[in-house]
């Protein structure tokens, strides 16, 4: 299996499982994201206490690549502090900009650096982004709550 091969695995792994796809009860904030230019649509829930990230979820409709993106980023920053998770955010939106990040930034964003080759696909940049441009508004929503 080469790594594109691998990358697509993960991305169909997600996109079928869907563990991730339901409300969340007791969220702190929900925070809608929208990629027009592709019809993704979601809604983003997160619930923090305690300083920490303690669950989020999804709800929505979209292509593979924007529901595998938000899939990989939910289970990435779930147990998460804030801080942490807009370092991932920060990590994420780099490396698909194609700025050179460490072998252990990589290593931080685990299944999301999976996604690296969107950065090769214009057209499909921003269903990758979009979840992540949505966690920001989330995190940011959250610190106001
Ligand atoms: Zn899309």
């Amino acid at each position: 299996m080469d790594l594109s091969e691998l990358y697509s695995q993960v991305i169909k792994d997600h996109n079928l499982s869907r563990h991730n796809r339901h409300g969340l009860e007791g969220a702190s904030v929900a925070v809608p994201g929208k990629n027009p230019s592709c019809g993704d649509e979601i809604e983003l829930f997160l619930k923090v206490k305690d300083g920490v990230i303690q669950d989020a979820s999804y709800t929505g409709e979209g292509c593979a690549i924007s529901q595998a993106s938000v899939s990989i980023m939910i289970d990435l920053v779930r147990g998460k502090t804030p801080e942490e998770a807009a370092e991932l955010c920060r990590l994420f939106l780099a490396m698909i900009r194609h700025e050179p990040l460490s072998r252990e930034e990589t290593r931080r964003l685990e299944e999301a650096a999976a996604l690296a080759g969107v950065s090769n696909m214009p057209a499909r940049v921003k269903c990758a982004t979009m979840p992540w441009h949505t966690l920001e508004a989330a995190l940011a929503a959250a610190r106001g709550a």
